[in-house]
């Protein structure tokens, strides 16, 4: 079997939603597949300004709220031509946004947003583009990710509990229907039984992790570039494609903002051994990028160009440090206590300056 995952962009506009349903009833030919969706693109971005409208006061989250209702509703109408189809979604569609706009009211009524709240309204995206992208595939058959994606709070954040998700995720498709659909992103806190998520960008985790609990034989990451490059083509414009990458290196580029996986993505794949195949939903042809445990022709010294925004390099210095036991202890105690997570670190030889990354 195979997992193939589609991105926002993938399900955003009605060429490229023609073009992923083109390419998974190819596939459903060939074998069982599991199908992961993200929400249509910019509608996550969107979900969660509409939020701080409605908690800041401002009337203008209807507004907001209405275009994205209007956006999904013109997708419908174009993408399924069977009357009994599209009224049988419009109802699921509608049930959905009105759940939706019930919470807004809430937030705007009551000037409150928590953590909880802000989770349950962005996990509408997935929940409304996966059904759309069900109704449209021939013989396919939703299922809700949140059954089987488990998290636990710990240190104040949301983790997968991957024991328990392994186990769920075996018995739900312990019989594999040919074309399964899944909402990905969104999972369910195993304690409590509310909604959660795996992080922005998190579609390509649910796909990586229903991928190593089903052994598949392939996970495929359908987006909007011909592959894994060598820099980020919206950045670099002379970037060209990588035919294969070790998962070490692919690794490393995503942890470094190669947005292009999300990094958590890799891990469960990798332990299991099971490649990544990188595809451009807009260009199914090419021959995108294979991600492997080992690469044949690794003659390149250079894999490829990552970069990330928002970060600091603080560099400690002074002859004083020479030769001091425990000054790296007292500057990542002064960082712990503050919560900084280092991502780099670099000391001169001369123990004269330590640079950090944050
Ligand atoms: P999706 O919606 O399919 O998940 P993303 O926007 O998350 O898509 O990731 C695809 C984007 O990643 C590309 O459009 C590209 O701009 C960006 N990107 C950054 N680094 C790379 C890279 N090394 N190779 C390819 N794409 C990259
Ligand atoms: N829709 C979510 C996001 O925009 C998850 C994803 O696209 O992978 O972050
Ligand atoms: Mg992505």
């Amino acid at each position: 079997m195979k997992v193939l995952k589609f991105g926002g962009t993938s399900v955003g506009s009605v060429k490229s939603i023609l073009s992923l349903k083109h390419i998974v009833e190819n596939e459903a030919r060939r074998q069982p597949i599991v199908v992961v969706v993200s929400a249509l693109g910019g509608i996550t971005d969107k979900l969660l300004s509409t939020a701080q409208q409605a908690v800041s006061g401002n009337e203008a989250w209807k507004i907001s709220f209405e275009e994205m209702v209007d956006r999904h509703h013109k997708m419908i109408d174009t993408i399924i031509t069977n009357t009994i189809d599209r009224e049988d979604l419009f109802n699921k569609v509608d049930a959905l946004f009105e759940q939706l706009r019930s919470i807004y009211f809430g937030v705007y009524l009551i000037r409150d947003l928590s953590r909880k709240t802000q989770d349950a309204i962005v996990s509408y995206g997935e929940r409304l583009s996966s059904n759309i992208v069900s109704s449209m595939v021939r013989g396919s058959m939703w299922r809700d990710s949140r059954e089987f994606i488990k998290t636990e709070f710990a240190h104040g954040k949301n983790t997968l509990d991957s024991v328990l998700t392994n186990k769920l995720v075996r018995d739900a498709f312990a019989e594999l229907p040919r074309v399964t659909i899944l909402p990905g992103f969104i999972s369910c806190d195993r304690d409590t039984g509310e909604t959660t998520n795996l992080g922005r960008g998190g579609s390509d985790y649910t796909a990586a992790l229903v991928a190593a609990a089903l052994n598949a034989e392939v996970l495929e990451i359908w987006t909007d570039v011909d592959g894994f490059m060598t820099a980020d083509p919206k950045v670099i414009r002379s970037a060209y494609t990588i035919d294969e990458l070790s998962y070490v290196e692919a690794m490393e580029l995503c942890n470094f903002g190669a947005k292009v996986i999300y990094p958590p993505t890799i891990y469960p794949v990798c332990i299991k051994n099971i490649p990544i195949r990188v595809k451009n939903t807009f260009n199914p042809e090419g021959r995108g990028t294979i991600i492997k445990g080992k690469v044949e022709n690794d003659s390149k010294a250079i894999r490829g160009i990552s970069s990330i925004k928002g970060t600091t390099l603080i560099t400690v210095s002074g002859l004083s440090m020479v030769g001091v036991i425990g000054v790296n202890r007292r500057i990542f105690t002064a960082l712990a206590d503050h919560g900084i997570s280092v991502f780099l670190v670099s000391q001169a030889s001369s123990e004269n300056s330590t640079s950090i990354g944050v």
